[in-house]
């Protein structure tokens, strides 16, 4: 089993979405928070990059959910 992102206490994105049904949102939460791609995560850029996390509603893959 992969080793799990070392933001998943802190991540909006994560808090927020995972007890979601929305297979998307599983999906996510399983390749990158909990799998292999959590190191491409564009959350993580963002906060790198801005300082400050990003919108809780932004994706792994940098796109928003619209409610
Ligand atoms: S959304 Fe990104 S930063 Fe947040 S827990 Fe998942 S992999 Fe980590």
């Amino acid at each position: 089993m992969d080793k799990e992102c070392e933001s998943i206490e802190k991540c909006g994105f994560f808090k927020k979405y995972k007890e979601t049904k929305a297979l998307a949102c599983r999906g996510f939460v399983r390749r990158y928070c909990k799998g292999p791609q959590q190191n491409e995560c564009k959350r993580k850029k963002y906060s790198q990059e801005h300082g400050t996390p990003p919108s809780n509603d932004m994706m792994p893959n940098g796109q928003m959910i619209v409610a």
